[in-house]
């Protein structure tokens, strides 16, 4: 029998690329083909020359459909075969084989707000609940909103075969995190795009958005992250090299920031658990700075470090190839 391939990819949307798919029935047997699209109905192509292609990148089984379905990220070519200008992709995946010796890891915490309408899930239809101190990990009614779809979207994900590393609620009511990671580029970001679209997938059956938005909420609720965990073979293996890339990071901040993701400057205030976007910082457990050295690093004297200014809506093929190129670029001068 034939099978279903869902075809995932990026679009042209701005300031932030949303995922788009479509299903093709493929033979038993045959692996997913090239494919295209109209790129005139997805900000990537004019209507007298629409034709965008589809380039496989990653195949896993469909938690959705089951059986011999899968789902296919893609990157995005143009008719020639050469990347889309849309395609964020093949940058990263030419910096992490520049930089292969380095063996780069990523763990990216997602953070994301659940919408029921024009309200985060939970929240009166009017005015607001009751103020952040509560929902962190909570447990109950009164605290926790949309439990069972975090639960379905954690199953599917290892269904798929990501590397899920766990769930947690957030501060903000409604809001909630997940991790991939750590592993390496563009694994990580391929993967990453597949669990977004997993979570908008099955959050759909329950009638409810999840929002990447960097500050969903004006005032004083905290913003969505995805705080980018990274480490190189020598930072797995010495602190010197851990302390390297934090400062590495600092000498190339405003580059970083610019591509973190749309609203940094809403999110990075130097309140709610963010250094603010103006200056750049460093610390062991200090989730005031920019970049946090977990203690357990600063105690082993090895491991990895956090990157705590990337949005929830920054692409990651864009905030691990800068990454890379920044401190990798810095190591081997
Ligand atoms: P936090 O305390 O900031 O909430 P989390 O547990 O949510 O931390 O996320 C930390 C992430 O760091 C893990 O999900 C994992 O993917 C990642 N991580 C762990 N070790 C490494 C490493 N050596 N290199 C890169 N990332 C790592
Ligand atoms: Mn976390
Ligand atoms: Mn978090
Ligand atoms: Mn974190």
């Amino acid at each position: 029998m034939p099978y279903k391939a869902e075809y995932l990819w990026l679009d042209g949307s701005t300031p932030s690329a949303r995922l788009r798919s479509k299903t093709k029935i493929v033979e038993n047997g045959e692996s997913p083909p090239i494919w295209g699209f109209d790129g005139s109905s997805t900000q990537q192509a004019a209507g007298d020359n629409s034709d965008v292609v589809l380039s496989p990148v990653l195949s896993v089984p469909d938690p959705i459909r089951g059986g011999s379905n899968v789902l296919v990220m893609t990157e995005t070519l143009l008719t020639d075969m050469k990347p889309h200008p849309t395609n964020t992709r093949a940058a990263c995946a030419a910096s992490s084989e520049k930089y292969g010796d380095f063996d780069t890891w990523f763990g990216i915490e997602q953070e994301y707000t659940f919408f029921d309408g024009a309200a985060p899930l939970g929240w009166p239809p009017d005015g607001f609940p009751a103020p952040q101190g509560d929902y962190y990990c909570g447990v109950g009614a009164d605290v926790i909103f949309g439990r069972d779809i975090v639960e379905a979207h954690m199953d599917a994900c290892l269904e798929a075969g990501l590397h899920i590393a766990g769930i947690n609620a957030e501060v903000m009511p409604g809001q909630w995190e997940f991790q991939i990671g750590p592993v390496g580029t563009p694994r990580v970001a391929d993967e990453l795009w597949i669990a977004r679209w997993l979570l908008g997938r099955i959050a759909e059956d329950y009638g409810v958005t999840a929002s990447f938005a960097a500050k969903p909420v004006q005032g004083d609720w905290n913003g969505a992250g995805a705080h980018t965990n990274f480490s190189t073979k020598q930072m797995r293996s010495g602190y010197d090299a851990c302390v390297a890339a934090a400062e590495a990071l600092g000498k190339n901040a405003a580059e970083h920031i610019a591509n973190y993701g749309a609203g940094i400057e809403d999110r990075l205030t130097g309140r709610h658990e963010t250094a603010s976007y103006k200056e750049f910082s460093y610390g062991v457990s200090d989730r005031g700075a920019s970049v946090r050295i977990p203690w357990q690093v600063a105690r082993d004297k090895k491991g990895y470090i956090e990157d705590r200014r990337p949005n929830a809506n920054v692409d990651p093929y864009v905030a691990t190839r800068l990454i890379i190129d920044t401190v990798c670029g810095d190591a081997s001068k």
